[in-house]
């Protein structure tokens, strides 16, 4: 979900966002629905919701702040019903307000539609215009509110909320993973390219389950079905599920940054567990990138499995250097500059006692402005480390997401302004070496075909609106794209 001005004008502000849907007639649905957001809370912590069905009307619920702050026993006993959504959001600009939080609530005749919505739509700003055009009064300044208006127009005319979605998906250009939630069924959608992941599971036999991620199948004691197919529709309701191919996939763009970053280690996410994948990342980086060293180290906690990767295929032991305090929430959260740096320091604490008097190995998933790890590397050294090379398992991130992640504008990300060398100067490592996009490919076993890699080659999968892509491409942009886009070697220092 992307506010208006972030995904339209301001590039700056777009969100990763977790959603969830159950319909479960006999269950206690909010209280699942709260813990499927506890387990997705990774995917955004600004603001989170539940809106529940009873089978007459919809109730909604939604707060800033984290799951755990908004929801206590009264919100959820408030909230009875069979059928429920929810969603948790993270944004960094602009759009830290409540009506932008989820689900969002709009009317038609045949009552209330809820909508959750992970993604980003790329044509959001044509859709809101023609809808300001046909009258509609938006309240809040997020595609997602253009996704739920539509349909809500849409219902009449098309006989119903279902029939309402899949006329509207064709319309949808960009990433959404969709829960929407009517008086008597739970739908779960996913856009054509399935940039955004999105799960189907099964209760206690009967009853049928969404959620951006598996992990939060596993939390409400839920099984793994499968995953919502590409340009399909699943509807759940008394009958079962069913499912409609509503758009045919010109090509499949899972976001690969979901297995590099985003996604929880113990998450399913296409052919391969998150966790699995980022060992496999790691064992690429130790062939592709060797550095002589004693012990090799993660940036906890997404850093994890890489390290273990990188340690079991180099030979070299794997220690833990830094101490992470798990209250923190994830950096990329924190609102501005100056607390993304004091953040470092209040998140990870140096193990002396490990990196004294030691060549070090760091590895971590990624360099986006590189202020983290600046700290990262100071503290080790503080600590007595002898040399720190530091090794990440994605390639250097240089094109901004227009897809649903955030990125911050391009002349923050320090990839897009520097060479390898630079970077490496920047941080303070004795060097640096990066994954490139073939060990990327390799390292997760993927065919390139199914995912999307704009961020580290500048190829979109998905047309980018001319206008949308203007506000956000320089000069500087289109020279790395014809130039270095997909560049073969990423190391430096060594
Ligand atoms: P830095 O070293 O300051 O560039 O921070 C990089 C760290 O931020 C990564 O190791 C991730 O933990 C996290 N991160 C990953 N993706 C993003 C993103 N899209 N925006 C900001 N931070 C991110
Ligand atoms: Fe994911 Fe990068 Fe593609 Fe955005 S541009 S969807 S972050 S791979």
């Amino acid at each position: 979900m992307t506010t208006h001005k972030a995904a339209l004008a301001l590039p700056e502000a777009r969100e990763a966002c977790g959603v969830f849907g159950i319909h479960g007639p006999g269950e206690d649905v909010s209280r699942l629905t709260y813990f499927g957001l506890f387990a997705l809370q990774h995917r955004g912590q600004e603001s989170a919701g539940i809106a529940v069905s009873d089978g007459r009307g919809i109730d909604v619920f939604r707060e800033m702040g984290l799951v755990s702050q908004i929801f206590d026993e009264d919100a959820l006993a408030r909230l009875r019903g069979d059928l429920a959504i929810g969603h948790t959001r993270y944004s960094t600009m602009g759009s830290t307000t409540l009506a932008n939080s989820q689900p969002m609530v709009a009317e038609w005749r045949g009552g209330k539609i809820a909508l959750a919505h992970n993604g980003n739509l790329v044509n959001a700003m044509e859709l809101r215009q023609e809808l300001e055009e046909a009258g509609e009064r938006l309240e809040a300044t997020s595609d997602s509110e253009v996704m739920l208006r539509m349909v809500a127009r849409e219902a009449g005319p098309a006989g119903g909320v279902e029939k309402a979605v899949a006329a509207c998906m064709p319309r949808w250009l960009g990433a959404y993973s969709l829960t929407i939630l009517t008086k008597d069924a739970v739908m779960a959608v996913r856009d054509p390219y399935g940039v955004r992941p999105l799960c189907i599971g099964r209760l206690n036999g009967k009853a049928h389950v969404f959620a951006s991620e598996s992990c939060a199948l596993g939390v409400i004691g839920a099984e793994f079905v499968r995953e919502v197919e590409p340009g399909e529709l699943v509807v759940a309701d008394k009958n079962g599920l069913r499912s409609h191919m509503v758009v045919n996939s010109p090509r499949h763009a899972l976001c690969v940054f979901e297995y590099i970053y985003m996604a929880r280690p113990d998450s399913q996410i296409g052919e391969r567990l998150c966790y699995e994948a980022r060992r496999g990342l790691g064992r690429q980086l130790a062939d592709d990138c060797p550095a002589e060293a004693e012990v090799v180290i993660p940036v906890p906690a997404t850093g994890w499995p890489a390290a273990i990767g990188y340690a079991e295929r180099s030979g070299l032991p794997f220690g833990e250097g830094l101490i992470r305090n798990w209250y923190v929430p994830r950096t990329f959260i924190q609102p501005d500059q100056r607390l993304r740096e004091l953040g470092v320091r209040v998140k990870l604490n140096p193990l002396k006692e490990a990196l004294k008097g030691r060549r070090v190995v760091m590895v971590d998933d990624s360099i986006v402005r590189g202020t983290t790890k600046r700290g990262i590397v100071k503290m080790i050294r503080e600590a007595g480390a002898k040399a720190v090379h530091v090794r990440i398992s994605a390639p250097p991130y240089r094109w901004p997401c227009y897809y649903g992640v955030d990125t911050s504008n391009r002349s923050e990300l320090i990839g897009a302004r520097c060479s390898v060398e630079q970077i490496r100067e920047a941080i303070g490592a004795d060097s640096l070496g990066y994954q490139t996009v073939q060990g990327l490919l390799k390292g997760l076993g993927i065919s390139r075909r199914k995912l999307c890699l704009a961020c580290f080659t500048g190829r979109y999968p998905i047309p980018i609106p001319k206008d949308v892509k203007l506000s956000k491409l320089d000069l500087e942009e289109r020279a790395w794209r014809e130039g270095k886009g997909d560049a073969e070697t990423e190391t430096a220092g060594q």
